[in-house]
């Protein structure tokens, strides 16, 4: 069932005694429901509220009013408000176009955005001991020299704990409950005390280059003007972040709140020491490992206006933010802002029309703004400012391609190799001048596959349409997409030959294999995220790696982000054709963003830096684009691409993704659907048929895919098409609006 249109909500609505209120719940449940307010109450639009449901209670927002016929004696009473600031209606209009453009229900957005006052406990009102000005005499306590001595150590202090003041006074705490039981002594309640340092608009200041300034400028003059959003594309090291920091300080000294949107991947120590750097405090965090402290401390200080500045992953969109006056999101071009478990949802999209809503200016940040994103600044709904330089005059990286059929690799004395010799020339002179080198490949283990050699049987993933990956690390075979794993068989489960599996195709532990080979004398580091799981372990790697421990790392995307290594100056790409196959609309567009970014690894400096890409495929269009350094072109034919096939934005997409345990009722489910297709002009149905990933964790999954014009809302005819049709509840159907993911 989909939610139903939500009710408008309008920030001055007062609800009184007896008026029926549209109270929505943090849960996935259709739309509002309805209670009634009790005798002697009053509540506004936004109050957050306890209410009973079933048999038990449940905390939910105050919406709008009534919106079901209900007897009145069925309708049950709101329980009270809960002492936490309001939701204000800015977030309430956003949920409630987030969740009809994206076809989620609203409560599944409320509860990213409540979640915290859920379990709320009101702080115990913090209070200090004070001396109420009453002589022992006047208060009716007799005089004893213990109690003399609390009132000598008191004098006009207060203090915040009575051990601390019986100590003080060098008697027991007894002491002191007695005289404030009499009232000699007097309780008095301290102000909130908020746990985020102020930040400083002009604490480091970096003096900026002209070109900067000039950026710096252009969206500082966004800030408090309204609406706008505006593209920061400059090339990686051009000083983006610098001066995004400058249209944040002027919200700041506007008196402001800010978000700053990453992913989740590069919300990093040191992002954080830089952002402290520049501002003289630390910034509000948001992101899905927050213990609950501190997620309700950011929650607090958010609705409170003493959180400024949040760094936050997508759900941080959803905050309630008091006074929101500029959102930034940073490598706006990652699909990782795609949410695609629970609510699904573009978190950068998402953050236009916050903006939008808000009437506040956002920035969309990147090296390699996204195809959508080029088009938008085409068509001048938004802005661009444009940094074609790196800062200090740093040069660009050296690109040069290998032609792996031209050059293949020679097989060395530990087996098959992978690095090309004008790959293992660069890394010899790399090590002989003294330089660190980045042998970049995007996939973990050892071996993406294993097989048996005699029958030629592969080991796949008993829960899942994957193969499963050879880790010499742990010694185990490991499914990337449920967690399975196992140790290695001892003999084939088809043929029963043993010790016939062989390896296929390289992990980064197995190049670390041919680097350590190659290279004895060097240091050699395998790195992924399965390798870098406690948060310190991330910064030990770094330190190292700055400190010249690390010689030749060998890694995943992990490091692909962000970080700054003046002795990096070789870039190795081990497979540059890796993500340009399988069915992606982006294939190619991310495997250039990917690419870019990891070439703006190497060098940056005194010293030029290189990047060599490996590939079976010199003349791709993602090669050329990178060698050249001319992305203008390659992207000219992707969206050409694009418009040739009517694929968005020309078009649009949603996906319908069918799940259950039992495949015939998924199938049967999809065959459903499809006899009710929406038809007509402009409208194309593709499937059902099998996803990708087929079996995922035990979970059968079917994809129908609607096509749509780009003049025409996809919403209204998935809600039409999914009313029409009754899907058995074994079979889940999930909804995505704008899929960027096709597995
Ligand atoms: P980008 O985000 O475009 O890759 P950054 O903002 O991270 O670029 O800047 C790259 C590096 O150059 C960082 O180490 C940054 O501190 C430094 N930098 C950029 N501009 C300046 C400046 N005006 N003054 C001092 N350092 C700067
Ligand atoms: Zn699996």
């Amino acid at each position: 069932m989909l939610p139903a249109q939500s009710t408008p909500a309008d920030d001055s609505q007062q609800f009184s005694a007896g008026a029926q209120v549209a109270v929505l719940l943090p849960l996935p449940v259709e739309s509002a429901y309805d209670y009634k307010v009790p005798e002697g109450a009053e509540f506004a639009a936004g109050d957050i509220v306890e209410v009973p449901l079933g048999r038990r209670f449940e905390v939910g927002v105050v919406w709008g009013p009534g919106q079901h016929e209900v007897r009145p004696e069925k309708l049950r009473e709101i329980v009270h408000k809960l002492d936490v600031p309001a939701v204000p209606g800015v977030l309430r209009r956003f949920i409630d176009w987030v969740a009809d453009y994206t076809l989620q229900s609203p409560g599944a957005l409320l509860r990213i955005a409540i979640n915290p006052a859920r379990r709320w406990v009101p702080p115990q009102a913090a209070t200090a001991i004070a001396s109420s000005g009453i002589s022992l005499a006047a208060a009716g306590v007799k005089s004893t020299p213990a109690r003399e001595k609390v009132m000598a150590a008191i004098g006009h202090a207060t203090f915040t704990t009575s051990t601390a003041l019986a100590h003080k006074a060098g008697v027991s705490s007894g002491v002191i409950r007695q005289l404030i039981d009499a009232g000699a002594l007097k309780l008095v309640p301290l102000p909130y005390a908020s746990p985020f340092t102020p930040l400083d608009p002009k604490h480091a200041r970096p003096r900026l280059e002209p070109a900067q300034a000039e950026a710096a400028s252009e969206l500082v003059a966004k800030v408090g003007a309204g609406f706008s959003v505006t593209v920061l594309d400059g090339v990686t090291g051009s000083g983006k972040t610098e001066v995004y920091y400058e249209a944040i300080a002027a919200a700041l000294a506007a008196g402001k709140q800010v978000l700053i949107l990453l992913p989740e991947i590069a919300l990093t120590a040191q992002s954080l020491a830089r952002f402290a750097g520049r501002f003289g405090g630390v910034p509000a965090l948001w992101h899905s490992d927050l213990n609950y402290k501190a997620r309700r401390e950011t929650w607090a200080g958010v609705a409170m206006g003493d959180a400024r500045v949040v760094i936050g992953a997508r759900s941080a969109l959803f905050l309630p933010f008091r006074d929101l006056g500029l959102i930034i999101v940073d490598e706006e071009h990652e699909s990782a802002f795609k949410q695609e478990d629970g609510a699904i949802y573009h978190a950068r999209d998402m953050a236009v029309v916050r903006a939008r809503e808000g009437r506040i200016p956002i920035v969309l940040s990147s090296a390699t703004p996204s195809l959508e994103t080029v088009i938008n600044v085409r068509k001048g709904r938004y802005g661009r400012v444009h940094m074609p330089t790196r800062y200090n005059a740093a040069a660009m990286p050296r690109i040069s391609i290998i032609d792996m059929k031209a050059n293949p690799p020679e097989k060395g004395a530990w087996g098959r190799a992978w690095l090309a010799p004008p790959l293992v020339n660069a890394v010899n002179r790399t090590l002989a001048s003294g330089e660190q080198a980045l042998l970049f490949l995007n996939r973990r283990g050892y071996a993406p596959l294993t097989l048996c050699r005699t029958c030629g049987h592969r080991l796949h993933c008993p829960r899942c349409t994957a193969w499963l990956v050879e880790h010499k690390l742990t010694r185990r075979l490991q499914c990337h997409h449920c967690g399975f794993a196992a140790p290695q068989p001892e003999s084939c489960s088809s043929c029963g030959a043993k010790e016939s599996f062989v390896p296929c195709g390289p992990g980064i532990e197995r190049v670390a294999e041919e680097a350590v080979a190659r290279w004895p004398d060097a240091n050699v580091r395998a790195v992924a995220s399965d390798t870098l799981e406690r948060p310190s372990a991330v910064q030990e790697l770094i330190e190292d790696i700055l400190d010249h421990r690390i010689d030749i790392l060998v890694g995943t995307q992990v490091l692909a982000k962000g970080h700054h290594f003046p002795g990096l100056t070789l870039v190795g790409v081990v497979d540059a054709d890796l993500g340009l196959s399988g069915w992606d609309l982006r294939a190619a567009e991310r495997t250039h963003q990917l690419l870019h970014q990891v070439s703006g690894r190497a060098g940056r400096a005194e010293k030029p830096g290189q990047v060599m890409l490996q590939t079976h495929d010199p003349a791709h269009p993602v090669m050329q684009a990178l060698a050249t350094g001319e992305s203008e072109a390659f992207m000219e034919s992707e969206i050409m691409g694009r418009e040739a096939l009517a694929m968005p934005p020309f078009g649009r997409l949603t996906a319908l993704i069918l799940s259950g345990p039992d495949e015939v009722a998924v199938i049967a489910a999809g065959r459903t659907l499809a006899a009710a297709a929406p038809r007509g002009d402009g409208i194309e149905v593709l499937g059902p048929a099998p996803a990708f990933m087929a079996l995922l964790r035990g979970i059968h999954r079917h994809r129908l895919l609607l096509k749509t014009d780009r003049g025409l809302a996809p919403q209204p005819l998935v809600r039409e098409w999914l009313d029409s049709v009754k899907i058995p509840s074994s079979v889940r159907v999930q909804i995505d609006v704008d899929p960027y993911s096709f597995y």
